[in-house]
């Protein structure tokens, strides 16, 4: 995938960059200075995504060549008809007798080569079949897989609509390509060059008339190709990209209702539509000229071998029972042909499918453990910001630069600051959700990098102004951190956060479904909730994020008080839209675009009378 950038950046002159697989050039082919991070990743060529694809195949190596047997079963069963059928008309035409029994045996033959064919076939539909599913099972659980391994940084930039339909329909078309490319070659391959040796063996010039045709169909078959492949790739990408409309639309439904922009969103929707029907349309026009082209050579091969076998039989080099297999032959020959041109188009959607899928599995995640990194152990809750840089990837300004911050075990550490200065951004390189542009963060003495990303984020607990519960029952929510917690930890942490009540007031309680993404609860509820799954994990480190912004002033009060009891005993980071919940804080951090304005006590910065002291005399005053 080539994709052309320009980049526009402080300090740096405009440049256009071209992303080859994700490795960024300058227009020019050096590669870029001012992408930071470059993601190194070689350009795939196709033949390596085979490769890459034909390890799926290992597993199931048995099943292949059992198939390829069958394959090549009913291909001999098919190319032996028409040698039946010369015989016969030999026999016929030269009056030699036939025998009842010779007739007999033939029949018998042929319909013992029809049994093994029906066998071999019901094998290579059944057999095949589910091989090819079992190598979609396995790639769509690789893809998860490693869907899991990537950053923040990658959902950030993909639209979730593009993923879902290469984990469905992607998949599903490289099933079919999978069981049936190596079939399909199979049986081509020994169709052609068994109808050759066999028409060798009757006549060579005639058959060498036949052969010369084929080249040309083959030429033409490329040629239509090609065009086919790309709009069949652009007709995938439509699709992900209507997939992505509906499903924004879907979750915004709430939005969208209460501006009722109904009539917008189906406007929208059928601009995307019909954007879909066209690229349809110009993949049927390059499928139809390909079939077109195709049958137009089918005719031309009959044309040729009546014509010429038929000057062949009057100059008497051929006799008619020859030409009989011949034109049987042929009909052998352009099925082949035929089935290699449908095939083709299975394989253009299997390739595309193959292509878009090693696309993701080449995304390499940005973070990942270090081989030398081990256990965080226990955590006291020391940490420290040291000159911490960050950038965002898409963006070369910088967010923070040269932050420096130090906080001793079970400090209360206030981020204050106007909105986007980065007090959320600061909070997520913790756990490493983002990478340090430069400078380094240690929990305890040790750099954040040397810690196993697991360990480490399981000592660091988030609460967010916006609260994800995922559709299941409350308990299922509560316990996600800790599926093995007992029923009484589970009170217990949902008594602490002061949700005990309201659940048990649900009709099922602790059972009741909560919704698609919660939404059967109110805000204050699903807060509570996610405060729960916190004290049932019981990090030793907390982030809150705006946690009570969204609420009402009572749900307010009574988060404020749970998140206070959550607090207790840890080392935690609170971003505080309402300055009069941090004037305990053991430090008040303000954060400006300019970086780290001042630090201090609530008291110290108030006496200051600077920046802290304008924005909560500024708040007091609403
Ligand atoms: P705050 O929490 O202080 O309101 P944020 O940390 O959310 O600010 O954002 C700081 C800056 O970083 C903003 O300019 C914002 O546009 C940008 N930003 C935030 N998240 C992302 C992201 N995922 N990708 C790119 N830029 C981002
Ligand atoms: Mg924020």
């Amino acid at each position: 995938m080539i994709r052309e950038y320009v980049v526009v950046g402080t300090g740096v002159p405009t440049v256009r960059l071209i992303c080859i697989y994700n490795i960024y050039v300058c227009r020019g082919g050096s590669p870029c200075p001012h992408v930071k991070r470059r993601v190194t990743m070689k350009k795939q060529g196709k033949l390596s995504n085979l490769k890459f694809f034909s390890k799926y195949y290992k597993p199931y190596i048995g099943i292949v060549i059992l198939d390829l047997l069958c394959a090549c079963l009913t291909t001999v069963c098919e190319l032996v008809l028409p040698m039946i059928v010369r015989y016969i008309t030999n026999a016929a035409e030269t009056g030699v007798t036939l025998l009842v029994v010779t007739v007999l045996k033939m029949g018998a033959l042929y319909l013992f080569l029809r049994i093994v064919d029906t066998a071999a076939n019901y094998y290579m539909a059944n057999a095949g079949h589910v091989m090819g599913a079992r190598i979609e099972t396995d790639m769509r659980r690789d893809m998860f897989d490693h869907l899991m391994k990537l950053s923040f940084g990658y959902f950030d930039n993909t639209k979730v609509g593009q993923i879902m339909s290469r984990i469905s329909n992607d998949l599903f078309d490289i099933t079919e390509f999978a069981h049936h490319c190596p079939e399909e070659l199979f049986i081509c391959t020994i169709k052609i060059v068994g109808s050759f040796i066999i028409l060798c063996g009757v006549n060579v010039p005639l058959t060498l008339i036949l052969f010369a045709l084929l080249p040309l169909m083959l030429f033409s078959v490329i040629f239509f190709r090609k065009g086919m492949k790309d709009a069949f790739k652009k007709q995938r990408e439509q699709i992900g990209e209507l997939n992505s409309q509906v499903e924004d639309t879907l979750l915004g439904v709430r939005v969208v209702k209460s501006f009722a922009n109904e009539e917008k969103e189906k406007v929208r929707f059928a601009q995307g539509n019909s954007k879909f029907f066209e690229r349809k349309k110009i993949s049927y026009k390059y499928m139809a000229r390909f079939q077109a082209c195709t049958r137009f050579f089918d005719g031309v091969m009959y044309v040729a071998i009546i014509t010429i076998g038929a000057l062949f039989m009057i100059k008497g080099h051929i006799n008619a029972a020859d030409l009989v297999a011949y034109l049987l032959y042929i009909q052998t020959l352009i099925t082949s042909i035929r089935k290699l041109v449908e095939f083709t188009e299975q394989f253009q959607r299997g390739i595309t499918g193959i292509e878009r899928f090693t696309e993701i599995m080449n995304e390499t995640p940005e973070i990942t453990d270090l081989p030398s990194a081990t256990d965080i152990g226990d955590v006291s809750g020391d940490i420290k910001f040291e000159n911490v840089t960050f950038s965002y990837s898409d963006n070369d300004k910088n967010v923070l630069s040269q932050i420096n911050i130090d906080v001793k075990k079970g400090d209360n550490i206030a981020i204050v600051g106007p909105s986007g200065s980065g007090k959320t951004t600061l909070c997520n390189l913790l756990p490493r959700f983002y990478e340090l542009t430069s400078g380094d963060i240690t929990i305890d003495g040790k750099s954040i990098k040397d810690i196993t990303l697991k360990s480490l984020r399981g000592s660091i607990g988030v609460v967010q102004q916006d609260v994800y519960l995922f559709s299941g029952s409350v308990r299922d929510n509560i316990t996600y951190g800790c599926p093995n917690a007992t029923m009484e930890q589970i009170e217990q942490a949902a008594k602490s956060a002061g949700a005990h009540e309201f659940i048990m007031s649900l009709p099922d309680g602790y059972d009741s479904y909560v919704g698609e993404r919660g939404l059967k609860l109110s805000g204050g509820q699903k807060q509570r909730i996610s405060i729960a799954r916190l004290f049932l994990k019981n990090p030793p480190i907390l982030i809150l994020d705006e946690a009570t912004s969204a609420l009402d002033n009572e749900s307010e009060l009574i988060v404020q008080k749970s998140l206070e009891r959550l607090a207790n005993g840890r080392t935690t980071f609170t971003i505080a839209h309402r300055l009069t919940t941090i004037r305990n804080a053991t430090k008040i951090i303000v954060l400006t675009e300019d970086g780290i304005a001042e630090t201090g006590s609530h008291l110290e910065l108030m006496e200051k009378g600077a920046e802290y002291a304008k924005l909560y005399s500024l708040y007091t005053s609403l």
